[in-house]
């Protein structure tokens, strides 16, 4: 590709426009179907249970046949709450067959968790795996707008089972389902966005498509379509209920062929004999993955034979992770791709170039995108190189807005286009980026996000807290981790940080218990408006280290 082009400090992608369609999500996966029908297209890297793209187009149709029989109508939310397998595709685009947008939920939150998350978007149906089967029933009970809980396992009282619904005719499947790419949702994942409670971001099916195409615009990524020699081989261990696994695995992998080798958890052993069975061609990680494997003694060279790419996002990779990680696995000519997203951008918007030239930079725009840098304490016009800001983006992939919720997708998207990051980055003279800071709430703890305003709204409803304020802080292994400020109630002296975090960590998923500590303070910095100074309260941890 050209170098990137700036006009007015607006830095543009330096790839060729990639083609857009406007295909439904399903017609472009049924498309790669009729390429590769007898290519395996997703395997459980556990149980070895695997599908063809061909059995695997033949299932969508029947499961959602099936929901159409069951009474699902499009436009109703269908849930998806599972860990990594191999039929998370068939749930997933056989509800978007039947004109279901499919709402992301975390399948290691407590069942109060998701059900908040489901009460944003209503949804109707859920899909889940049966060892689960307790908890989402709980959901159900939680989320009354819930009437068929669906599971992958042997049929039970009050549970439509997954392999029943596979024997389904597929007739009522409709696959000229009238569909609007660009207004109509094909993904409702989950992200607090700049501020506030989690929101469900409305992904249309153009974003989604587009996005692809931009991923895979050439000379932008080394994946080759599948051929009778060649197959592109994924592990799947990054989640599918987040965008980076959707887009960058699945909806990827598909349109090019390859195999999707899914693990339904992380457990370090499994994942090294996954990698030695399958010898896979790409390796998608985040940073405490890319620290893990650069220090892992017990590497098999044999195993990255035919690995090609290494690809890192979600939180901020360090340069000397990657140099060691490129050292370690010592493969030639093999790229470390760093990616930068955000759930309201499908997620990719910025790419590392091929090569490792730019080792520390997450890249520059992909194709058709373009990104700025404003620091609104100075105006608002576009920042030259080197002056740091906050990033806005633009580009097809942009969201189309928070489900029902306009105000908080006004303060995301402008009038013309450009959504604002919440990440403080600048660009060098190449029109390369590089992430510095974030001015958003959010704290990503191993890629995942913790929302500060999720914790404060917990923490408040504890007895003794009067005043509550979280902020994220570094941390080598997990990225950064929750701490928690807290003024007490009159009267509550005796209540201790143990009882309070305990009393929070019961309530929620590992990630976002508080394990950055809680502190007791006598009042929260505020301004004048009562919102929460988290700088002063950074700075304020950072300067009494
Ligand atoms: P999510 O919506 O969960 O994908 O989170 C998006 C946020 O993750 C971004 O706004 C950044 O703060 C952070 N992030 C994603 N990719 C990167 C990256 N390559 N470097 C630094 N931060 C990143």
């Amino acid at each position: 590709p050209d170098a990137s082009k700036f006009e007015n400090n607006i830095v543009t992608s330096p790839f060729n426009d990639c083609k857009l369609h406007d295909m439904s999500m399903v017609q472009m996966l049924f498309e790669s179907a009729n390429r590769w029908p007898t290519k395996i297209a997703t395997e459980c890297g556990v149980t070895g249970r695997k599908y063809s793209y061909e059995m695997m187009r033949q299932l969508i149709r029947r499961f959602g046949s099936a929901l159409t029989r069951m009474g699902f109508q499009k436009g109703e939310v269908f849930a998806i709450i599972s860990p990594n397998i191999p039929e998370f595709p068939i749930a997933l685009y056989g509800a978007s067959g039947a004109g279901m947008p499919v709402s992301l939920v975390n399948p290691t939150y407590t069942a109060e968790e998701m059900a908040r998350q489901l009460s944003i978007n209503g949804a109707t149906a859920l899909f889940g795996v049966a060892p689960m089967a307790e908890t989402l029933k709980e959901v159900a009970c939680l989320c009354p707008t819930i009437r068929r809980v669906i599971l992958l396992g042997p049929p039970q009282e009050g549970i439509v089972s997954f392999q029943e619904m596979a024997q389904d005719s597929g007739d009522l499947f409709n696959e000229n389902l009238d569909i609007n790419a660009k207004e109509d949702i094909f993904l409702l994942p989950h992200s607090s966005g700049t501020s506030g409670l989690p929101k469900s971001v409305m992904l249309t099916h153009f974003n989604m498509s587009s996005n692809v195409m931009q991923f895979l615009e050439p000379g932008g990524t080394n994946h080759q379509l599948a051929t009778s020699e060649y197959q592109d081989t994924y592990i799947c261990l990054l989640p599918f209920f987040h965008t980076y696994g959707i887009t960058i695995l699945m909806n990827t992998g598909f349109e090019t062929g390859a195999k999707l080798v899914t693990l339904p958890q992380f457990e370090i052993q499994s994942f090294f004999k996954t990698i030695d069975d399958h010898k896979p061609t790409a390796l998608h990680i985040v940073p405490p993955l890319a620290s893990l494997l650069a220090q892992y003694p017990a590497l098999k060279t044999e195993s990255f034979s035919r690995l090609h790419t290494v690809f890192c996002g979600a939180a901020p990779l360090s340069v000397q992770t990657t140099v060691n990680l490129l050292e370690r696995l010592n493969v030639p000519n093999l790229s470390l791709q760093e990616g930068y997203g955000l759930s309201e951008t499908s997620p990719g918007i910025l790419m590392s170039p091929l090569g490792n030239a730019k080792l520390g930079s997450c890249g520059s725009p992909i194709s058709r995108s373009k990104a700025k840098i404003i620091d609104h304490e100075v105006g608002d016009d576009a920042l030259a190189p080197y002056q740091q800001g906050e990033l806005y983006v633009a580009g097809p992939q942009v969201m189309k807005g928070y489900y029902n919720n306009p105000e908080a997708t006004k303060e995301m998207i402008s009038e013309d286009g450009w959504l604002r990051t919440g990440d403080v980055a600048y660009y060098d003279e190449e029109g390369h980026f590089y992430i510095v800071d974030r001015l958003k709430e959010l704290i990503k703890v191993k890629g995942f996000q913790v929302a500060p305003a999720e914790l404060e709204d917990i923490l408040t409803s504890h007895p003794a807290v009067a005043e509550a304020a979280v902020i994220g802080i570094p941390d080598e292994q997990a990225g950064e981790l929750p701490r928690a400020y807290v003024v007490k109630k009159a009267g509550m002296d005796s209540v201790s940080e143990a009882e309070v975090a305990a009393y929070v960590n019961s309530k929620v998923s590992a990630h976002k218990q508080i394990k950055g500590g809680i502190q007791f303070c006598m009042a929260i910095p505020k301004n004048n408006m009562g919102k929460i100074l988290r700088r002063e309260l950074r700075a304020q941890f950072a300067n009494a280290k």
